[in-house]
C-alpha cells in the first residue's frame, strides 16, 4: 500500500471509475423517476406477498421481503438500462472483456438473445451458462445483470410499507429485502456495530461481528482481518471458508470527512483491496 492515493478517504477513483460511478447514479435517478412517472406499483414489479416463513430441514426460516424469483421488470425500461450499463462497463474493462460485452449487448439489442430470458435465468436459477455460450465471462454477466436489477429492487424497497420494522428483527446473513449475500460492510461510528450492505439492492442491516457471514463460523475472538494503514478500510477474512468482506470502519474516519457513505463509490474505490485479498487466496462471493 505504498501509493498514498490508494489510502485516501473518500476513495480516490480513477477518472474512468469516477465517470462510471457518475453514469450509474444518473441512470438510477432516471429509473426512479421513470417508474414513479409511469405510475408503477411494487406489485407490478413482482412484489406480491408479505414476508412469510418457510421450512428448511424442518426448521422455520424467515424469507426475505422480496423474492427475486418473482421479480418482473418493465422490459423496455430494464433492457435500455442493461444496454447503457454494458456500454459504461465496457469503458473500464480490459479490451478483450469490453469487446465481448459489447458484442453480447448488441445481440440482446438485436433480439438474438432474449432480455426477458436473461432476467428470468439471472434472478431465478442464477444460471450463468448463457454467458459462456456467447463467450462472455460469467462473472461479468452476473455483474451487469446485478447493476441492471439494482435500481428496481431499491425502488420496490422505497415504495412498500413495513420493511423498516421487518428489517429490525432480521438476523440472517442474507439481505432482508432481496435475499442476496452482501459483499460490503461498515462498522458504525458510535459503537462499531457491523452493518452489512447488500451488494444487489443497497439495503443495510446488522449482523454479528464475530460470525463469518459466508460459512457462519462463530469465533470467540472475532474474525481475523487486515487493516489498511491510516485508512478506515479493513478486510474481514475467514480462514474456515476463505471468503473475505470489505469493511469501512467509520470510527476511523476523521470528523471533517465524515458524512453519509456512498457504498458504490467506496466499493469501486477499493478495488485494490479485492486484488490484495484475492492474492492472499481469499474470494468474494459472486
Ligand atoms: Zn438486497
Ligand atoms: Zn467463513
Amino acid at each position: 500500500m505504498g501509493n498514498s492515493k490508494m489510502n485516501a478517504y473518500p476513495p480516490a477513483l480513477s477518472p474512468d471509475l469516477k465517470k462510471l460511478y457518475h453514469n450509474l447514479e444518473q441512470h438510477y435517478l432516471w429509473i426512479n423517476k421513470e417508474l414513479t412517472a409511469e405510475g408503477y406499483k411494487p406489485d407490478d414489479l413482482g412484489y406480491s406477498r408479505p414476508p412469510f416463513i418457510s421450512k428448511k430441514n424442518n426448521n422455520p426460516v424467515e424469507e426475505s421481503f422480496v423474492s427475486l424469483k418473482q421479480i418482473s421488470l418493465p422490459e423496455t425500461i430494464a433492457s435500455s438500462l442493461f444496454k447503457e450499463i454494458c456500454h459504461d462497463f465496457a469503458q473500464v474493462l480490459d479490451k478483450g472483456d469490453a469487446e465481448q460485452l459489447q458484442i453480447f449487448s448488441k445481440k440482446v439489442s438485436a433480439g438474438e438473445i432474449s432480455f426477458a430470458h436473461l432476467l428470468e435465468i439471472y434472478s431465478g436459477k442464477k444460471d450463468l451458462k448463457v454467458a459462456k455460450a456467447h463467450s462472455l465471462k460469467e462473472e461479468l454477466f452476473a455483474q451487469v445483470m446485478l447493476f441492471t436489477l439494482r435500481p428496481f429492487i431499491s425502488w420496490i424497497r422505497d415504495n412498500i410499507k413495513g420493511f423498516t420494522n421487518f428489517k429490525e428483527s432480521w438476523q440472517q446473513n442474507t439481505c432482508p429485502l432481496c435475499g442476496a449475500i452482501p459483499e460490503l460492510a461498515r462498522l458504525t461510528p458510535e459503537q462499531g456495530k457491523r452493518l452489512l450492505f447488500c451488494w444487489l439492492c443497497g439495503t443495510e442491516w446488522r449482523f454479528n461481528r464475530f460470525t463469518c457471514l459466508y460459512c457462519q463460523e462463530n469465533l470467540a475472538e472475532g474474525q481475523s482481518y487486515f487493516a489498511v494503514k491510516d485508512t478506515p478500510y479493513r478486510v474481514d477474512i475467514c480462514d474456515n471458508c476463505n471468503h473475505y468482506l470489505k469493511v469501512i470502519d467509520q470510527r476511523q474516519i476523521p470528523e471533517k470527512q465524515a458524512g453519509p457513505l456512498t457504498w458504490l463509490e467506496n466499493d469501486l474505490g477499493t478495488l485494490h483491496l479485492d486484488k490484495l485479498a484475492e492474492k492472499e487466496g481469499y474470494k468474494r462471493n459472486y
